[in-house]
């Protein structure tokens, strides 16, 4: 029997728990406010996935998609055993009782941005609270798994201080109820802390997606990979005063059709389908339904042009009943604001949604050093972790599958090479310091951030934007080191520090490429 502590309680890290709880290790789950926070709790459009391993045409199609969605960058390797593995993990989670939706001919299929077929599982656009309402109830009946809410992780603990070849024996985490900060002990460490859309002034992600993960790894010794490839969701839905709310892709796989405002006119004044006046057609022949890299850059340069901050979604030329019944969530979202779906015109535009670059981990989720060995005893899994599946563009629907994929692969990994090797853990250094007095420096340094990143690291970039924001950076990250060495830790400072680091990674590694693909694009380089 291990420890093992796993960090985030989305898919990646309760799917693992559970696995690893099953074969009878002790488990510790820390996530930092409740369970259900997640980017897993507010996936909407679904998990693809082929359930028939027998069916090889199908497969090739759902690899040919990925690996023309990754733009030449995927590792092809990797995409074959998540399509390959993808039945058998579906079937794990309707075992552990997620329910999609069915219809006479079995599960109903819905087809997203550079899908070629009908391949996706869904509970209808709820998918990830579905999912995640399973998945927690799963893990509460579990009599070794203890779910720890409202802890924060913070930082490693190196079984050789300043030496990430010896491997963790643990992680400091603060408990955010009592700000208590707790040294635990562990065997092994599994790092499910999901992505870092925080960095963006307009972004889909829930508040806890500060990269804390990937920067607590990278400290001790991890490498990041791909960083520069930040999706951008084209369609999140922009009212005044309200956080971006996501319109899932595949309402857009039903027939919603995206116009800019002269098209709009058109549309109305003329009398073809909507499609036929869309922007996204100068980009690509699959128009509004092109790949997320794609429709993103046709939005942002439209609404560049226009001064518009947002394109339309159209989508009442489609079947209203049907919508409502497949979009409930959207449409109860949309009556608040005096919308609905099959009727009005819905403002949206591009925010940021998800890393695809991050922790680089072996093909059983082992974190790697830049030299390509492990770190022992350490564990990615879920969107912290960049396993080369996606490549330099994550096709619709394959993070959920690619989560649980890898989820799975690293509790295997852990069981057939148990480590039991438990020390005692040292206490956070801490004496002395004081109580952070001042918050207002930090909210302003995460303004700054914020600004920066949308303004100067986007969807579509520049060296000299690029540079303006590495020197913005090397200053807020001296600013927060600073406040670090002087005060006692807090939530605002402890994420705020990672998110500069992450930053960082962004940025220098979108400075160094010298080609662009997929979502890095930068016009120095055309
Ligand atoms: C609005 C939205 C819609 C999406 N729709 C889809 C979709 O339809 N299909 C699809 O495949 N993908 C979709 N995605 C992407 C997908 O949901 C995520 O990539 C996936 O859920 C990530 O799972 P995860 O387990 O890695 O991380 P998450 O689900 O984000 O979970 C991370 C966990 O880590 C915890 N955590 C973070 N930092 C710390 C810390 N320092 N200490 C303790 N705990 C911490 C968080 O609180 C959380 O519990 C969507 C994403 C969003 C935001």
């Amino acid at each position: 029997m291990s420890r093992i502590v796993i960090i985030g309680s989305g898919i990646a890290g309760l799917f693992a728990s559970l696995r690893l709880a099953d074969e009878n290790n002790e488990i510790l789950v820390v996530t930092k406010q409740r369970p259900k926070d997640s980017s897993t709790n507010w996936a909407q459009g679904g998990i693809a996935g082929i359930l028939d391993r027998t069916d090889g045409e199908a497969m090739e199609a759902h690899i040919a998609d990925t690996l023309a969605s990754g733009d030449g960058l995927c590792d092809e390797e990797i995409v074959r055993m998540v399509v390959t593995e993808a039945g058998d993990r579906i079937r794990d989670l309707l075992s552990i009782g997620v329910k999609f939706e069915e219809d006479d001919d079995g599960f109903h299929l819905v087809k997203e941005g550079g899908h070629s077929a009908r391949r996706i599982l869904h509970a209808k656009d709820a998918t990830g609270a579905e999912i995640e309402r399973a998945l927690t109830e799963a893990v509460a009946e579990h009599p070794n798994i203890e779910v720890r809410p409202h802890t924060l992780g913070v930082d490693l603990i190196q079984r050789v201080h300043g030496d990430p070849s010896q491997g963790v024996k643990g992680i400091w985490c603060l408990d955010l109820d009592s700000g208590r900060m707790d040294a635990i002990p562990a065997d092994a460490i599994m790092i499910a802390t999901g992505g870092t859309g925080r960095l963006w002034e307009r972004t889909t992600n829930p508040p806890v997606a500060s990269g804390d993960g990937l920067a607590m790894a990278v400290r001790a010794g991890a490498i990041a990979r791909d960083m520069a490839f930040v999706q951008f969701h084209p369609t999140a839905l922009m009212l005044q005063g309200d956080r971006p709310f996501l319109i899932t892709e595949a309402l857009r796989g039903e027939g919603g059709v995206l116009l800019d405002h002269k098209g709009l006119e058109k549309y109305r004044a003329g009398d073809k389908e909507p499609e036929v006046y869309s922007f996204t057609l100068d980009s690509s022949p699959q128009g509004s339904l092109a790949t997320r890299d794609v429709v993103a850059r046709a939005c942002d340069r439209v609404m560049k042009r226009s001064g518009f901050d947002h394109v339309w979604l159209i989508t009442d030329h489609l079947d209203e009943k049907l919508l409502k019944n497949h979009f409930p969530t959207i449409e109860s979202r949309l009556n608040i604001a005096g919308l609905s779906l099959g009727r009005d015109p819905l403002p949206v535009a591009p925010a940021a949604h998800y890393m695809v670059g991050g922790l680089s981990v072996d093909i059983d989720a082992r974190v790697l050093m830049d030299d390509g060995t492990i770190i022992p005893g350490l564990y990615g899994i879920g969107e912290v972790a960049c396993t080369g599946m996606h490549g330099a563009n994550r096709l619709a629907s394959n993070s959920l599958l690619e989560a649980v994929v890898f989820a799975n692969r690293a509790a295997d990994h852990m069981i057939v090479n148990p480590i039991n090797l438990i020390e005692e853990v040292p206490e956070w250094r801490a004496e002395g310091l004081p109580h952070l007095e001042e918050h207002a420096p930090l909210v302003r340094d995460l303004e700054t951030l914020r600004k920066t990143m949308t303004d100067d690291v986007g969807i579509v970039r520049r060296f000299s934007r690029l540079e303006r924001a590495r020197r913005m950076l090397t200053l807020l990250s001296k600013e927060v080191d600073i406040i670090w060495r002087r005060s006692l830790p807090t939530r605002d400072l402890i994420e705020l520090r990672n998110l500069v680091l992450v930053a960082t990674l962004i940025t220098e590694d979108a400075l160094s490429r010298k080609e662009n693909a997929g979502l890095h694009y930068n016009t120095d380089l055309i």
